[in-house]
């Protein structure tokens, strides 16, 4: 095998067999990256063109009932002060980023079952009413087919569950036993059912995982086929089992997105926060591996330092206007163009 081969089949076909993964992220050089970076480009752009879209994050809760053995708001963790936003609270950011120019909000939150489904509802139908040209994104963890399917129907367009690791004793690993892959994966597939524009991801370099567990995640995605896929390095929080692991690579974050890019090239990707934190050019790094999303932060400034999934997260203390112009900066000077649209996978149509 040869990593250039393979590169230029995965372009061509956007499809690759897990051994032929596993030899690229063996074996890649940097020559090889900046190849493969070049065709995830060549590929994001073919679909939409240099645009990246920009979605308003508003963290809701940081109230968690599961307890994730990586992440800093899980149940166990006494040290952390938790909040959640009113429907009034929430509106006010929705209303500042509007004016900002957003028009996607995505509520993301903690397992927290204080937000019943109605509440849920309630939040997704006020956002909808006031500005019905936004799409909303639900990041709120596993519920129910029924729950998905009440949250579709009263308006919610997309819904970001990451599957964190398709490879089940990793899975183990990284999660208490109540937790089981088969049902996230399940989760995932009502979603798609439903008809939500669908987000899954992993982390890059977290404890104990192979190259050949990352290989499974990219078939994995293959299959399940998401209009969204959510990909950051792990990130150590200090009051977790797993503070003193190593932070992920931003080389081989590169590498991921931009295989990622070539096997589902209509994806949305983000270039996360996550990639900011590890390094000040991560993001725009992610730019240049196919990624066409950024998520700048709506929450309020007071609560932002408390929604801490792991240490250092960049942007806590800007106000949402300074983020706002401030990433735009950093898209044009990575030569891309920041678009105020919806911003909708162009393969998805909301089922009638
Ligand atoms: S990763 Fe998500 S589900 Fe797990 S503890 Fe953190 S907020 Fe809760």
């Amino acid at each position: 095998m040869n990593v250039i081969k393979l590169i230029d089949k995965l372009y061509q076909e956007n499809s690759l067999a897990k051994n032929e993964i596993i030899y690229i992220l063996n074996n890649i050089k940097n020559a090889e990256i900046d190849y493969l970076c070049e065709k995830a480009v060549i590929t994001r752009k073919k679909y939409y063109d240099n645009k990246v879209f920009i979605r308003g994050l508003i963290e809701f809760t940081n109230y968690c009932k599961n307890d994730c053995y990586y992440c800093g708001i899980r149940r166990s963790n006494r040290n952390i002060s938790r909040y959640r936003l009113n429907l009034d609270e929430i509106m006010s950011c929705v209303d500042l980023g509007y004016k900002l120019g957003y028009k996607t909000f995505v509520l993301q939150g903690g397992e927290d079952n204080y937000f019943t489904d109605d509440k849920i509802i309630e939040i997704v139908k006020s956002i909808k009413n006031k500005y019905n040209d936004c799409a909303i994104t639900l990041s709120i963890g596993e519920k129910s087919y029924d729950s998905y399917k009440k949250f579709f129907d009263a308006g919610a367009d997309r819904y970001l569950l990451r599957h964190e690791t398709a490879t089940k004793d990793h899975y183990e690993k990284l999660h208490p036993k109540n937790l089981k892959l088969s049902n996230r994966i399940n989760c995932l597939k009502n979603l798609k059912d439903i008809g939500y524009q669908v987000g899954a991801g992993f982390m890059i370099d977290s404890p104990y995982q192979s190259n050949e567990n990352l290989a499974e995640d990219l078939i994995f995605i293959k299959e399940l086929n998401p209009e969204m896929v959510g990909i950051g390095p792990f990130i150590s929080h200090h009051d977790t089992i797993f503070k003193d692991e190593p932070t992920g690579s931003l080389e081989k974050s590169i590498i991921i997105l931009a295989l990622t890019r070539l096997l589902l090239p209509s994806a949305l990707i983000p270039a996360t926060t996550a990639l900011g934190t590890i390094n000040p050019k991560g993001r725009e790094a992610g730019l240049n591996a196919g990624c066409n999303v950024v998520m700048p932060n709506l929450s309020p400034t007071n609560v932002r330092s408390k929604y801490a999934l792991y240490d250092n997260k960049i942007c806590t203390g800007d106000e949402a206007a300074e983020c706002r112009k401030c990433i735009e900066k950093r898209i044009n000077m990575a030569g891309y163009i920041l678009d105020t649209s919806r911003g909708d996978n162009i393969n998805w149509n909301r089922p009638l």
